[in-house]
């Protein structure tokens, strides 16, 4: 069940230390509860809490006494608020101990601890927001390129909502017109062609749903595999990309210990690059390990880098990684061109665009973009 009418709190920036730290309260009772635990410097307050003002003052324990924190606080009376509620933000110091301190009071003063979302979720059922608009909050937050960013800043601000709701009228006008035909042939309704109208709405909606994959894109970026057999320069590509897009968005450990992610921006589209490379092997296996590894991130990519080293002669290792390739959109990046050429690997994947790159120099590697871009987005 969901509740409206309860006082929610949560720590409302991320866990950890930091300069400083929000608890934030919706809710009927989060100026009571404020009251109760906040001591404002000027004692002024307690008669009249200006709205909308950071008032300094200390969090202290309503029984004890004991003064927890040094803060500055902010009540927002309801309606103008994001929840429609009032709400209460305590700006303490960014310290889990301390914030969690002053959430534990707020709960013993007669708030409920947040689910994940809920603060959104009442700007939702409260009618300030719509889905569209909740939907782009969580994208706002977890975007990881600007252009990300722009696509959620432009969807809160109602884009989206906006363009479904002219499309919504228009459909709500032409059935207006149908009900009325039916409801009163007598009458003489004016005849109007509603076919071009629906056509013109189809139209609109599935350019609505074509920018919708490519939010998709941009939201929650490709899956990219960097494959091909040991020493061909798959680490050494991967880091001069992410050199030259000076842009490592991210670095999370993988499932196991030899694997890293890493999210390079790609104009806008995070490429999460799964990197396997870097396994220490004995000779003997090596080249197998090769094999297997490519396997592993092929399985899981949305597009593959083939890599190959054009300073030596094309393998059946080439042919059996390329291969394992299952349709994805591909480019065979030709590796060290710096060095003496011995082979084009046109044969390669025929069918997919080549790059000639050197990884060490940096040269091709604007192509390269642009090419994957192309495969990306075409
Ligand atoms: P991986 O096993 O495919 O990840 O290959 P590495 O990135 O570890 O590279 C293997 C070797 O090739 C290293 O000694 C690199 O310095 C070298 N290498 C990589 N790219 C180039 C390049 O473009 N030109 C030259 N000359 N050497 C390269």
């Amino acid at each position: 069940m969901i509740t409206l009418d309860d006082t929610i709190a949560a720590i409302s920036t991320p866990l950890g230390q930091g300069g400083i730290g929000i608890v934030r309260l919706s809710g009927p009772e989060a100026l009571a509860i404020a009251r109760r635990l906040f001591r404002p410097a000027d004692p002024a307050w307690r008669d009249k809490p200006e709205p909308g003002r950071l008032t300094y003052g200390h969090i202290v324990h309503p029984e004890s006494g004991e003064v927890v924190d040094e803060v500055l606080l902010a009540v927002m009376p309801a309606p103008h608020t994001y929840t429609r509620q009032d709400v209460v933000e305590i700006d303490a110091h960014g310290g889990l101990v301390p914030l969690r301190e002053i959430l534990g009071l707020c709960l013993s003063s007669g708030a409920r601890a947040a689910g994940p979302g809920e603060f959104t979720l009442r700007a939702l059922l409260n009618g300030r927001i719509d889905l569209a608009q909740a939907e782009a909050v969580a994208d706002l937050v977890a975007a990881r390129t600007q252009a990300a960013r722009r696509l959620a800043t432009g969807q809160l601000q109602g884009g989206l909502s906006q363009r479904v709701g002219a499309l919504r009228q228009e459909l709500i006008e032409v059935l207006a017109y149908l009900e009325a035909v039916v409801d009163f042939p007598d009458d003489e309704i004016p005849q109007r062609d509603i076919a071009p109208e629906l056509a013109h709405v189809g139209e609109a909606l599935r350019a609505l749903l074509r920018d919708a994959d490519r939010g998709m894109i941009y939201r929650q970026g490709l899956r990219t595999a960097i494959v091909g057999r040991p020493n061909v320069g798959k680490s050494s590509l991967l880091n001069a990309l992410l050199r030259a897009e000076r842009a490592i968005v991210a670095e999370v450990p993988g499932t196991t210990r030899d694997t890293l992610e890493e999210t390079m921006d790609l104009q806008g589209i995070p490429l999460v690059v799964v990197d396997t490379a870097g396994i220490v092997a004995s000779e003997d296996v090596v080249e197998r390990l090769g094999v297997e590894r490519s396997r592993r991130s092929l399985a899981m990519a949305d597009l593959v880098l083939l890599v190959v080293d054009g300073s030596l002669p094309p393998s059946s290792a080439d042919e059996e990684i390329a291969g394992l390739i299952d349709g994805q959109p591909t480019v065979v990046v030709v590796n060290k061109r710096d060095l003496a050429q011995v082979a084009d690997y046109c044969q390669l994947l025929p069918d997919a665009p080549h790059v000639n790159v050197s990884a060490l120099t940096g040269a091709g590697l604007d192509e390269l973009e642009d090419t994957l871009l192309e495969t990306v987005v075409g």
